[in-house]
């Protein structure tokens, strides 16, 4: 909390500036280069990187090794995150054969959908389950974690299950993110243009977000959203595009 969703949606735009700086062989930079290249203003870039501690020297800048793994500590993608899409027509075939995911540690791990043609059909070296099985998928992996943690066994990858990518029809997003949240998992990246409401208890006044949903996010991806954006800011151009909230 305190944190503006902004300012993470920044930090991975000076990630992706860092990478490739280090990639034409740049190895300082500052708040005022960053600022330039991702078109936001320097107090921006130091306002950002402070929400996370001091991570230049004053008056010197960054090394941009040193701030490029940092960031990626901060975001967590030092760490391997698995993942399961769930719905594997157009959209889940796409992402699950797009090579870009593997840049960072993120590995599809499952694939499921309900079409009787699909399940069983081999997508990158992945049999395409029945989404009836995800429940036992997820609980199989992760007690194969607990069993390795408990008998100190050393796994050369984790298993368990982190993350949950939904590709279903609309009418079927809010069905599905229920089940992916059942199995265990606590972040949904959801393609589907609908807004995912969480399960509640009670009602009226007196509801409550059940337990298992308090720490999930999801976070939507709506390519018409950008669309429809597009559309208005260029009906309305003297209404600049704020990137600072
Ligand atoms: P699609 O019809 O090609 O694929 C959807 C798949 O979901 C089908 O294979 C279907 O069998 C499966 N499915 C249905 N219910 C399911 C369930 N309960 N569990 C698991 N699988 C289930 O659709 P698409 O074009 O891949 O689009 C998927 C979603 O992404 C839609 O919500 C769509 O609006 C959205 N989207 C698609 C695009 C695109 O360019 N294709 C772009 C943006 C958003």
């Amino acid at each position: 909390s305190g944190i503006p969703t902004a300012a993470i949606s920044r930090l991975v735009t000076y990630l992706r500036i860092l990478e490739q700086l280090e990639a034409q062989d740049q190895l300082k930079t500052s708040s005022t280069d960053l600022a330039e290249r991702a078109q936001v203003s320097a107090f921006q870039v130091r306002k950002d990187l402070a929400y996370f501690g001091r991570f230049g020297t004053r008056g010197m800048g960054y090394t941009v090794p040193v701030l490029k793994r940092e960031l990626i500590r901060v975001l967590g993608l030092n760490r391997n995150w698995n993942v399961v899409i769930v719905g594997m027509g157009r959209l889940g075939q796409a992402i699950a054969n797009y090579p870009g995911a593997s840049d960072y540690q993120f590995s599809y791990v499952g694939l499921f959908d309900v079409k009787p043609e699909l399940i069983g059909q081999q997508v990158r070296g992945l049999e395409v389950g029945h989404v009836q099985d995800l429940r036992a998928f997820v609980r199989e992996r992760a007690e194969a974690d607990a069993w390795a943690a408990a008998h100190r066994v050393t796994q050369h990858v984790r298993k368990t299950v982190d993350l949950g990518f939904l590709a279903v029809p609309p009418e079927h997003a809010q069905a599905a993110a229920e089940q992916l949240v059942a199995a265990g998992i606590r972040g949904i990246l959801n393609f589907a243009p609908v807004v995912i409401q969480p399960r509640t208890t009670g009602s009226g006044e007196a509801s409550d977000v059940a337990d298992e949903w308090r720490q999930v996010t999801i976070e939507n991806v709506d390519f018409l959203a950008g669309m429809k954006r597009l559309a208005f800011y260029t009906l309305n151009p003297n209404l600049h595009y704020d990137l600072t909230e």
